[in-house]
């Protein structure tokens, strides 16, 4: 199946008063033709720098595209002009933000916000537009006759939904969903994500789901990245992640959610905080926090492996113990 999004060597930096912050670091990511990728880490680890780099939103002062490409069906997105980009945002790629509450317009009817980007996207009358305005609403569990109200009328559940309606309301190919979830109730969740499923399967979307939560990917995703300090450290597809994750970070991020079937006294967080964008470790940026860290973690960056079935990880550990230094000790 041919990849809808290829990203390859991308960096993205932003500068500030405290020197530049690399926050997207040399990642190479791609995603197939109606599959879903969990890109997962902890706040601070490039994720919503990734997504908006996606959709060319990275505004400049303070942040921009340093290098690298990002291939959407081919389409290199860093070499095409605005106006161009502005015709794939919306059409082809959507994006959710985190939060429903300041992604609306609150002096605006829901209707109207809907109806225009599908105005705007699909030059369709506007009585067409709100004929679709109206399927959309209904499509995300929204009473059409609601249109009229105003976002404060709503719950945070009902405005992310109506985020949803507009992300979808010109049928992506790709939908990048940044932690989609993370403002509403936990009881609101599971809905929306169920509603996210439903509409991949019923339009056969590509999505993009950003989230530090395992179990969300677990639900919803074929394939799993996790990113730390601005790189992808491991990817693979949700089984090999999940039974068999060789990454320190990733078994970190595993040992940190509670497990069913063990009695639990205490989660065992992952010690540490993510390093200071603007003044990244030497060697492996995970080294402060692992405790597998040698001499040469400290001063080597390790390199990617890719084992054969399309798992990666960047480990000096995974070279140590497969026996793969030779070639592959890194680089300061
Ligand atoms: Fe830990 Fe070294 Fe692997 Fe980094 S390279 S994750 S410090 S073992």
């Amino acid at each position: 199946m041919d990849n809808i999004l290829e990203i390859k060597d991308l960096i993205v930096r932003y500068e500030t008063e405290d020197g530049v912050v690399e926050a997207v670091n040399s990642v190479n990511l791609s995603l197939r033709q109606g599959a879903a990728v969990g890109l997962v880490g902890e706040t601070g680890a490039g994720k919503t720098t990734l997504a908006k780099s996606i959709l060319r939103l990275i505004q400049w002062p303070p942040g921009r595209i340093v290098s690298g490409q990002i291939f959407y069906n081919g389409k290199d997105l860093t070499a095409i002009s605005e106006e161009e980009m502005c015709k794939i945002r919306g059409n082809d790629i959507s994006m959710i933000f985190q939060d429903p509450m300041t992604a609306l317009n609150p002096v605006m009817t829901i209707g109207k916000q809907i109806s225009e980007v599908i105005a705007v996207h699909e030059k369709v009358s506007s009585a067409e537009a709100e004929e679709k305005m109206k399927s959309m609403l209904t499509m995300v569990g929204i009473d059409p006759q609601r249109a009229e109200d105003y976002p404060h009328q709503f719950s945070g559940g009902m405005k992310q939904r109506v985020v949803i309606a507009i992300a979808l309301a010109c049928n992506p190919n790709l939908l990048v969903a940044d932690e989609p979830t993370t403002a509403l109730d936990v009881t609101i969740q599971a809905q929306v994500l169920d509603l996210i499923k439903n509409l991949r399967e019923k339009l056969g979307t590509s999505l993009l789901l950003i989230t530090h939560d395992l179990g969300v990917v677990a639900q919803n995703c074929e394939y799993v990245a996790i990113m730390y300090a601005g790189e992808i450290i491991e990817y693979g597809s949700l089984r090999e992640i999940f039974k068999n994750s060789l990454h320190p970070y990733t078994e970190g991020l595993f040992n940190s959610i509670p497990k069913l079937h063990e009695a639990v006294n205490r989660l065992k967080p992952i010690e540490g905080l993510m390093p200071d964008p603007a003044n990244l470790p030497q060697g492996c940026k995970f080294h402060p926090r692992c405790k597998y860290a040698k001499e040469i973690c400290l001063t080597q960056i390790p390199v990617n492996f890719e084992l054969e079935d399309g798992h990666t990880v960047c480990c000096h550990r995974y070279a140590e113990e497969n026996d793969l230094w030779e070639g592959a000790e890194g680089h300061e």
